[in-house]
């Protein structure tokens, strides 16, 4: 059996930056199982995955096109002091779900506590990065109707 759609498949991967700092890695000796063809990982590393074996390693270098996209100017912004809680002690890097223009949920990063304003960035924090996976191919199946309707892993 190979990595095709609606296959579900086990990785274990370790993602690293042009630097080679490891940004994010499956824990030792657990996988990533995720559905194969539902845009559930980023696009460049599902097709890098595509037709491969169990036992099998791939190397994928993915520009950001294929990643988290590039990095967009227009999703920084800036929202009132006011407008933020009250009670929350204001620190970048911290997160927030936003709803972004579309009404779609986005997770926006402060960046920058001004006195009456603070800056945010809805961009992906991994937006605009070349990205760097080392994966081994763990497990492949078949998934079943029910997780193929749901467009995820069960
Ligand atoms: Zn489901």
């Amino acid at each position: 059996m190979v990595v095709e759609n609606d296959t579900v498949v086990t990785i274990a991967y370790t993602l690293k930056d042009a630097d080679g700092s490891v940004l994010d890695a499956s824990g030792d000796g657990e996988g990533l199982s995720y559905l194969h063809g539902h845009q559930n990982i980023v696009p460049g590393l599902e097709s890098a995955l595509a037709g491969k074996a169990v036992g099998d390693e791939v190397n994928a270098e993915v520009a950001p096109e294929q990643g988290y996209g590039e990095r967009r100017e227009d999703l920084v912004f800036a929202v009132p002091r006011d407008r933020m809680p009250a009670d929350a002690e204001l620190e970048p890097g911290m997160q927030f779900r936003a709803q972004g223009e579309e009404g779609q949920e986005m997770v926006v990063t402060l960046v920058e506590v001004g006195e009456n304003e603070v800056q945010m960035d809805g961009n992906h924090p991994l937006a605009g990065q070349t990205l760097f996976f080392d994966v081994a191919v763990q497990d492949i199946r078949a998934a079943t109707a029910e997780e193929i309707s749901h467009g995820h892993v069960h």
